[in-house]
């Protein structure tokens, strides 16, 4: 499915509908925010509109991530937390760790790699802080912290030293809170903070280091992305960059990176070429989604026939341009890749918002079967199915639409077309339970709770159906964990 913002998943929103525990933690949340916004403020490729948080669903993309990380989960011994990378919907250059489940990458990160490796070094420094433990214990020391003192370490050594270089005076883009907040800590706690963060960030690149090399893979592409944000960070002070906020990059820890990095056997190994083709795909998708017809014209002139120009042209058209056009770019495409998965996802697609439902069906099922993870693009089909307002279709769209959810269980839009398959087949009780199951996973709890209560009339009691919307009506949420950004 081509990128399109989606919703957190439901944890990650009722999170923030818990109540909070401490006043440290009700800052950290408020700083998590400032900084999220001030990120969001930095970008500069057009955003697709719609609310949410900036997340990218993306079944191409998820799919090259998580081969992109998976040797280095194994390697760290991380493969049984079952983390996820999630691509956030931001122009500039960042990656966190939020939590011990998810690595969030920017697409301005992935935009900015040239090859597979970049991104591999910039994940296995993320799996090197949840090895490390980092997170856990940077949530200890929020919850005993001053207000003042949490709110300087979420903000970071890096806004820190350039509000400190700067004379504290202008490091707006964090807005009137952050300069706030940056006015409070004393130098006593800032020192604790600098050394502790700065002895995580060396920790996070040694453990990096070590997974790449135990993986057969090479630092090169590690080194070559910090060294090119410690430059940046040299010469943009003033310019924000949410990765060196979090990340500091000084001198001595770039060169301490290159020289572990060059020890290496693997530094000169490359990428396989079936993966950097793969990559160049991706970074051609997220370009045509994410930036200006003209801007496409601009990196990809009709002159550079390679795939992943006509995929970035062809994308840019099906955004932009006339619906022929639009339609022979994406033949095209199958020509050239008739096993590629997801150019068939990209004709139903468009074929679907077009307004043809019925004629989405044929490729997305064919996307369907040929997808590894086909979880999002079975969603896509379900809504085919459904808008084609065709009888004969509801029992697939059902299918299809379960088994996605048994792959992506927390998806709203999934539960919303199965509440619609259901209505169409007058199945009222499974479509309230679908809807409120919908509303549950956009973190609506009050309207779950409402809608499921209905559902509950409408079961035989005792019956599966009933005991989920029985769960769903009463649910009351947990106390809530402080989170921070690293
Ligand atoms: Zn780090």
């Amino acid at each position: 499915m081509p990128p399109r913002p989606a919703e957190m998943t439901p944890s990650e929103r009722r999170r923030g509908m818990r109540r909070r525990t401490s006043p440290a933690a009700r800052v950290a949340a408020r700083v998590a925010a400032l900084l999220a916004a001030g990120a969001l403020a930095g970008a500069s490729l057009p955003a697709q509109a719609r609310k949410g948080p900036p997340i990218i669903r993306d079944a191409e993309i998820e799919q090259l991530l998580k081969e992109y990380a998976q040797p280095i989960l194994r390697v760290a011994g991380l493969t049984r937390q079952n983390i996820q990378v999630v691509i956030v919907n931001d122009s500039s250059f960042n990656a966190f760790v939020a939590d011990g489940r998810r690595i969030f990458i920017n697409a301005g990160a992935l935009l900015d790699a040239d090859t597979p490796n970049q991104v591999i070094g910039v994940l296995a420094h993320e799996a090197g802080h949840i090895a490390g433990g980092h997170l856990a214990r940077l949530h200890e020391r929020l919850a005993s912290a001053s207000t003042q003192s949490a709110v300087a370490m979420v903000i970071g050594l890096g806004a820190l030293v350039a509000a400190s270089r700067s004379g504290g005076g202008n490091y707006s883009a964090l807005g009137q809170g952050g300069m706030a907040a940056l006015a409070g800590p004393n130098a006593a706690v800032q020192n604790s903070v600098f050394a502790y963060m700065r002895a995580q960030e060396e920790q996070a690149d040694r453990a990096g280091v070590r997974f790449l090399t135990a993986s057969g893979q090479s630092a090169k592409g590690m080194y070559v992305t910090f060294k090119r944000m410690a430059n940046q960070g040299l010469y943009q002070a003033r310019n924000i960059n949410p990765y060196l906020q979090t990340h500091p990059m000084p001198g001595e820890r770039v060169a301490a990176l290159e020289g572990m990095a060059k020890a290496s056997p693997y530094w000169n190994a490359k990428d396989p070429p079936e993966l950097q083709a793969r990559h160049d795909l991706m970074g051609a998708k997220l370009f045509g989604f994410l930036a200006s017809p003209a801007a496409v014209a601009r990196r990809f002139p009709p002159s550079n026939n390679s795939l992943q120009a006509q995929y970035a042209r062809a994308i840019s058209v099906v955004r932009f341009g006339q619906p022929q056009a639009a339609q022979a770019r994406v033949e095209a495409l199958i020509h050239a890749q008739p096993q590629n998965p997801y150019f068939h996802e990209l004709k139903g697609q468009m074929l679907l918002e077009s307004g043809h439902p019925a004629e989405a069906i044929a490729p997305l099922r064919e996307a369907v079967a040929l997808a590894p993870n086909p979880a999002l693009i079975q969603i896509m089909l379900g809504q085919a199915l459904v808008a084609s307002h065709d009888h004969a279709h509801l029992d697939e769209a059902v299918k299809v639409l379960q088994s996605a959810l048994t792959r992506d269980p927390e998806s709203a839009d999934a539960f919303t077309q199965l509440a619609m398959a259901y209505g169409q087949k007058n199945d009222l009780a499974h479509a309230d339970l679908a809807s409120a199951e919908a509303a549950w996973a956009r973190d609506d709890l009050k309207t779950a709770s409402e809608i499921a209560a209905r559902a509950k009339t409408r079961f035989p009691i005792g019956s599966p159906g009933w005991v989920r919307a029985d769960d769903l009506s009463n649910y009351k949420p947990p106390p809530r964990q402080p989170s921070a950004k690293w």
